[in-house]
């Protein structure tokens, strides 16, 4: 990161915006010796519950276990299927193959590069126990398309908003539509810590107590073990800088929304040949990543990388097509939009800390003018 002169992300710019408060925390914790889940992972739980607007949040370890926590919480196990799709971070998949299931795949939409509603009917089968929507790059998927099918064939429904803090379906954020929704706060998520961390929120009661005695070991008391759990429980630290940062989410939203809007303009008038992920108009997005749909990748990853401009693909390989899900047998040419994406996308430097004036610059080297 340090050798570019504009980088993906830039989590130092945002340490030292906030330098004072996230100290302050830290040292806190440090003082309280508060390590492990404790007071401020119990503040953080009930700050970012209220922030998504729902009845339980609980934290853990990382996003992935907050995905397997709340599938295993509604009951997926070995030899169900749950569809998803295959145009996202391999721990969407992995969270269900860890549960013994088996991810179902299908192809997305060419506009929004977001799971195709209309293609879940086809891939349920008698298997099928839960579908998990990727609410990817910082927009959420057709929440209203996707229960339909879910209450028609009584199916759970698991958010992938890994990519989505903040975002909204029709003013609802990821947690309140679905069963539940899984939260990653790796650092360079739109809500980052200084570590892995993770999260689920829910309006299932029920689940919520499962999970958060699950993620400890199956803990009900100090010496009393339920069942047999796992460890995935939040540090201290990360509670701590994680609820100053959450004070500062929507406004850093709003700048990535700025720069976003600086990029489309661009892009509009130097390569109108680009492809821009489209926004969806029920939903408000919160630009995890700027996506660009270009002919010819490699050229213009190279231009930019000349220029010091950081660029990234996300994701280039498609998870039926890597090594860890060949075995499910789906040959090249089975999610052809899909297909096409991972050959296509790019993405442009987005940050809240991001000058947009620097926007045009980074669109004229893309575009080689
Ligand atoms: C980051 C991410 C995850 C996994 O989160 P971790 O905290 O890294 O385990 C899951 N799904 C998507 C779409 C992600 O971007």
């Amino acid at each position: 990161m340090g050798s570019y002169r504009i980088p993906l992300v830039d989590l130092r710019a945002q340490y030292l915006s906030i330098k004072e408060e996230i100290d302050e925390a830290v040292a806190r914790v440090v003082e309280h010796t508060a390590f492990v889940l404790g007071e401020e992972a119990e503040g953080f739980e009930v700050e970012f519950g209220q922030y998504c607007g729902v009845k339980r949040c609980v934290a853990c370890a990382n996003g992935t276990d907050a995905l397997e926590l709340a599938l295993e919480s509604l009951g997926v196990g070995a030899g169900d299927e749950v569809i998803t799709v295959a145009h996202t971070f391999i721990a969407t998949a992995e969270a269900i193959s860890s549960l013994g299931a088996k991810p179902v795949f299908v192809d997305i939409r060419p506009d929004t590069l977001l799971m195709d509603a209309a293609k879940v009917e086809g891939a349920i089968t008698e298997k099928t126990k839960a579908i998990v929507p990727v609410h990817l790059y910082g927009q959420m998927c057709d929440m209203d398309a996707i229960l339909a099918v879910a209450k028609k064939h009584g199916l759970r429904v698991v958010e992938d908003a890994a990519q989505a803090h903040g975002a909204t379906w029709r003013g609802r954020r990821a947690g309140t539509w679905g069963d539940a929704a899984s939260y990653s706060f790796y650092p360079g998520k739109n809500l980052g810590a200084f570590g892995d961390a993770g999260a689920v929120a829910t309006n299932n009661v029920e689940a919520a107590n499962w999970m958060a005695r699950a993620r400890n070991h199956g803990r009900l008391t100090k010496y009393e073990h339920e069942f047999p759990g796992r460890n995935s429980r939040m540090d201290g630290i990360q509670a701590a800088v994680l609820r100053v940062k959450l004070r500062h989410l929507d406004e850093w939203n709003r700048a990535r929304s700025a720069v976003a809007m600086a990029y489309r303009e661009a892009l509009q008038s130097a390569m109108p040949e680009a492809q821009v992920v489209g926004e969806v108009v029920e939903g408000s997005a919160v630009h995890h990543l700027f996506v660009v749909s270009v002919q010819d990748r490699e050229a213009g990853l190279a231009r930019l990388r000349a220029q010091g401009i950081e660029a990234g693909v996300h994701y280039p390989v498609a998870l039926h097509q890597q090594p860890a899900y060949r075995a499910l047998g789906l040959q090249l040419g089975a999610l052809p939009v899909t297909e096409l994406a991972a050959a296509r996308v790019l993405s442009l430097p987005i940050y809240p800390e991001l000058n947009e004036g620097l926007c045009g610059e980074v669109v004229s080297v893309l575009a080689g003018r």
